[in-house]
């Protein structure tokens, strides 16, 4: 079925009201997690399990992200809507969509094009706007740079140095660094361009990888 309906509106409110007990992020996120069915990101098959904790299997050989990981990022980004955001890692688009439901303007970038032409579908799908970008996301998106907030959902090696280059001052980066598991680190511009880094804890995305030369 590739529809919303009642029965995965429960589902998805019990997983909401989990994740804002469990202190992933307050109401406003869940809120806007509750207007994303995420079973439609997902193959049929996983439809009915899509409002568990668990990442799934998409295209690619990727993964859709925990619903816990894009509440936490999500509450981590601390966005105001209007503000010019950055993803690297579209993915099947569903930390993209909850970030446009946040009313952010939305800068998305994915390295494998099958991917880029399902999150595309998907968000139009959803009546929801990105652009959206076929790439490298160590590049960034230099043409509609400076952002107020960049988000990295995938495991990157080291702080590519063009997304610091790419953020506003007082700009909010919060990015998993390091290879095999990750430490979730948030990066914020000062005035005088240097950086303040915190270390926030632990998470396991896919790997960030280098284009394909
Ligand atoms: N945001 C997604 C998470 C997808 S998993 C969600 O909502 O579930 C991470 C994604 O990062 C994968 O699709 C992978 O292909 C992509 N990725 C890995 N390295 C990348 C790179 N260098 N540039 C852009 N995307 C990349």
């Amino acid at each position: 079925m590739n529809s919303d309906s009642p029965i995965f509106q429960g589902q998805r409110k019990q997983l909401c009201e989990r994740l804002l007990a469990e202190g992933y992020a307050t109401e406003k996120v869940l809120q806007a997690m509750m207007r994303v069915p995420r079973h439609l990101f997902l193959e049929s098959g996983f439809h009915q399990h899509a409002y568990l904790d668990k990442a799934f299997p998409i295209a690619a050989g990727q993964t859709i992200s925990h619903p816990s990981t894009v509440a936490w990022q999500s509450e981590l980004l601390q966005v105001e809507p209007g503000m010019k955001v950055l993803e690297i890692g579209t993915g099947c688009g569903y930390q993209a969509a909850v970030l446009v439901e946040l009313g952010v303007k939305l800068f998305t970038i994915e390295r494998q094009k099958e991917l880029v032409d399902f999150s595309k579908r998907m968000l139009k799908t959803l009546g929801l706007r990105a652009e959206q970008k076929f790439g490298d996301g160590f590049k960034g998106m230099p043409v509609f740079a400076p952002f107020d907030r960049i988000i990295v959902t995938c495991g990157a090696p080291y702080v590519p140095k063009a997304l610091l280059s790419q953020l506003k001052v007082g700009g909010i980066m919060i990015i998993p660094v390091g290879e095999g598991t990750q430490k979730m680190v948030r990066i914020q511009k000062n005035a005088d361009g240097s950086f303040v880094q915190k270390v926030l804890g632990d998470a396991a995305f896919v790997p960030m990888l280098k284009d394909k030369e």
